[in-house]
């Protein structure tokens, strides 16, 4: 298994994009992360640009140093290797910090639910009042009900738009953590051309952008790829105990990540810098399925060794 700098991509590397994969580490890699991670680095690779890892782990009450460690170890024997040193969130709160401070005259404090934006709203005039420091607050941005851009469907590039309101929500918990809206826009609007991410996250995109746009950052170019579901239709999460993939069967887990993505490399190329490799020529986030088949518990090449690009059922 070839890596570091004999694997092809890390040898063409440009400043012509930048792309990432931002994984909470909330647990071990499960396929659907790593049908993200081959997307966004197969896509940012075909540009000749720089891949990147973050590590979004900017809630204290989630995630853990070993998980984190664990996701860029997989994605390392999975032949993706990242062009700069490993970021993580949550030791850039001064970051976020300031460019809270840049919003100020936006901003006020609010004890309001976190989640139930229906109370705040019971007490929108009294919160908008209290501007300076509130111990046991949170920072919400006022919106007044600016518009979102709209994002049309998955697998699609964001497009301007208006649809809908956006609601005065947090940039800062009353803990003091940094929201996640905040941090990603940050990161993402300060270092990223482009971002391939699931469709899950669909509507936090609007935020995001938002946020980009009063802080002056650049908007990168956003693709939602459709997520990998069990047959009950739920997502493959931590939370519902998605296998952890295998780390010592890299070159399976890749072809089976592609298989789901609808492209299928020919059964001479075994090793994971060739797997990779050929993603890089093959895998395009214009063609992928609009649905993926419901995720299964084994090797799908097996079951199904197919030779060329299967067309999916939507
Ligand atoms: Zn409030």
């Amino acid at each position: 298994m070839k890596l570091g700098r004999d694997n092809w991509a890390a040898d063409h590397v440009s400043d012509l994009a930048t792309g990432r994969f931002a994984p909470s580490p909330t647990g071990p890699m499960h396929m659907g992360h790593l049908i993200t991670a081959l997307s966004s680095y197969c896509s940012v690779k075909q540009k000749m640009g720089k891949w990147l890892i973050r590590i979004d782990d900017v809630d204290s009450d989630r995630g853990s140093t070993e998980s984190g460690n664990l996701i860029i170890e997989t994605l390392r024997t999975h032949g993706m290797i990242p062009d700069n040193e490993v970021t993580y969130q949550s030791i850039q709160g001064a970051k976020y910090r300031y460019r809270i401070k840049q919003l100020e005259s936006q901003t006020f404090y609010c004890s309001c639910p976190r989640r139930e934006t229906s109370a705040h709203q019971t007490y929108m005039g009294k919160c908008y009042q209290k501007k300076g420091y509130q111990a046991g607050h949170s920072i919400r941005l006022r919106s007044h009900k600016t518009i979102m851009v709209s994002v049309s469907s998955s697998n699609t590039e964001v497009e301007d738009g208006i649809t809908e309101s956006v609601d005065d929500f947090i940039l800062q918990r009353k803990n003091g953590d940094i929201s996640y809206h905040l941090a990603s826009a940050i990161d993402d609007g300060e270092q990223m051309t482009e971002v391939v991410r699931g469709d899950d996250l669909l509507t936090t995109t609007g935020y995001q952008i938002l946020l980009m746009k009063k802080l002056g950052l650049s908007i990168p170019n956003y693709t939602h790829i459709p997520c990998l579901r069990f047959k009950t239709g739920e997502k493959l999460s931590s939370q519902n105990m998605a296998p952890a993939l295998a780390n010592d069967r890299p070159a399976a887990n890749l072809r089976n990540a592609l298989w789901y993505l609808g492209a299928i490399p020919p059964t001479n190329i075994q090793s994971v810098s060739g797997i990779i490799k050929w993603g890089i020529g093959n895998l395009f986030l214009s063609k992928l399925p609009e649905i993926l088949v419901p995720f299964q518990n084994y090797d799908v090449t097996d079951v199904h060794p197919r030779t060329q690009t299967i067309k999916h059922s939507v």
